[in-house]
């Protein structure tokens, strides 16, 4: 049976790098455009698929050609793409606006991921047989909800991110048995800067929480224990872009594997290490030996 499902969002990303983004009623030239495939929900099924899991998505492409390699992506890591719904439409796109500061504005257009509004009876049944339930806030959050709450019905563990930020329905925090937001979406959930301090809020909520740290690593915290923190390697990062994701990926494939927590938030900064080294989202996730091979090097690295 199938492990992890992911219920989340595909898009597009086309990536516009400019010197300086332009104001209102203004044009610029560009020097270069890429696209790329990811969405939230995407990028975390590749991750969790590179990394030895066996990962099913559900969502929807649209009827348009980025439909067509938004799929192949998915099944090019061998997720299973058979509830992967092409609805009638564009697909979800992001216009992104890359300055030569680094900074970015971006446009999400959700296009097929709209439609994710309900499960069906097949989404039920993949939910009910899988091991771990991966869901992110792409997609509307009635679709969100249902897909938590049949998950909880079925006693499959729920794995939230809490991204892009926006506040949290009780009916979802009830249904959500791991929180994993990274450090600014704890804030804004909470109101709390402190880390630490925001996780224990968000336990009054949800029975556990992994807080992503960027560099610093990742906060574990559970009812009833110490919050535990685990350092990421030391690399120099080169493109974060989806590093959450990938952290999120592969922390469940060991969680679901029965790992131990502290050993599966290290075996995840291993992965996440890696794909900030190269550019791109899901192109840079590592695969399974590659992460496995890191994370010898980090033990003897002390
Ligand atoms: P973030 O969403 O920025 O909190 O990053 C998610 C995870 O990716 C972190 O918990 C780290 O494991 C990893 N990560 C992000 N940025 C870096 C970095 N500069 N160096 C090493 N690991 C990183």
């Amino acid at each position: 049976m199938t492990g992890i499902v992911v219920l989340g969002s595909t898009n597009m990303d086309l990536v516009a790098y400019v010197p300086k983004a332009p104001q209102r009623g203004e044009t610029v030239t560009g020097r270069e455009f890429r696209t790329v495939p990811g969405g939230k929900g995407a990028n975390q099924a590749v991750a969790a698929a590179r990394a030895g899991g066996e990962v099913a998505m559900i969502g929807a492409v649209g009827t348009d050609d980025f439909g067509v390699v938004l799929r192949e992506t998915l099944e090019h890591s061998a997720v299973d793409t058979d509830l992967l719904r092409t609805a009638e439409g564009p697909s979800g796109t992001a216009h992104i606006v890359v300055d030569d500061e680094g900074g970015n504005a971006i446009v999400v257009i959700p296009g097929a991921n709209g439609t994710v509004d309900h499960l069906t009876p097949g989404d039920e049944t993949l939910i009910a047989a899988a091991d771990a339930l991966l869901l992110q806030l792409e997609l509307p959050l009635a679709g969100v909800i249902a897909g938590a709450e049949a998950a909880h019905r079925h006693g499959v563990r729920t794995v939230l991110t809490p991204s892009p930020a926006q506040p949290l329905p009780p009916e979802l925090l009830a249904v959500t048995d791991l929180l994993v937001p990274n450090e600014h979406e704890a804030a804004l959930l909470t109101g709390i800067a402190d880390p630490r301090a925001a996780a224990e809020a968000l336990l009054r909520q949800v029975p556990q929480v992994v807080i992503t740290l960027g560099a610093a690593g990742s906060l574990h915290a559970a009812r009833g224990a110490e919050p535990v923190t685990v350092p990421a390697p030391r690399v120099r990062a080169v493109d974060t872009t989806a590093a959450g994701d990938t952290f999120v990926g592969v922390l469940t494939v060991a969680l679901v594997e029965g790992r131990p927590m502290p050993e599966a938030m290290a075996w995840a900064s291993t992965a996440a290490a890696l794909s900030v080294q190269r550019a791109g989202a899901s192109s840079s996730m590592p695969y399974r030996p590659e992460i496995d091979a890191g994370r010898l090097e980090g033990a003897t690295g002390g």
